[in-house]
């Protein structure tokens, strides 16, 4: 059974769609819909300024928001440089920039809400 541990991961990433708060992703999509034509194919990643610097992965940003990881992009938020050079090399040309300070925004929001704390 050892071969197979790379099906299981602890802590579980399993989605429960019971508990998702999906007002971050919709508001976000609604601001930024170009999102929706994301192929995680990792080109912002690439080139990211702050990814350079530091273990930020701004493709994982967009991965966590579709989860609902809202308290770990809550932390990882704060690495974005806000270079913009993301949006620059996005292949479906996507303001990837705004949609991280449309998150920011939104996190901003929900913690005036003590959503989030
Ligand atoms: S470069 Fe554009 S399409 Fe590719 S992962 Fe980043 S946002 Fe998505
Ligand atoms: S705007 Fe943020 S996510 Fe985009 S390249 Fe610059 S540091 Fe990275």
């Amino acid at each position: 059974m050892k071969d197979l541990d790379f099906l299981t991961s602890t802590p579980s990433r399993q989605i429960d769609y019971e508990k998702f708060d999906t007002r971050l992703l919709d508001s976000v999509l609604e601001n930024e819909t170009s999102f929706l034509t994301c192929m995680s194919c990792g080109g912002c990643t690439a080139t990211c300024s702050a990814g350079n610097l530091t273990n930020f992965n701004v493709r994982k940003i967009g991965l966590m928001l579709r989860r609902g990881e809202i308290d770990q992009l809550s932390v990882e938020i704060e690495k974005c440089m806000f270079c913009g050079k993301c949006t620059l090399v996005c292949p479906r040309d996507i303001n990837i920039r705004n949609v991280v300070l449309l998150i920011k925004k939104g996190i901003a929001l929900l913690k005036t809400e003590n959503i989030l704390s």
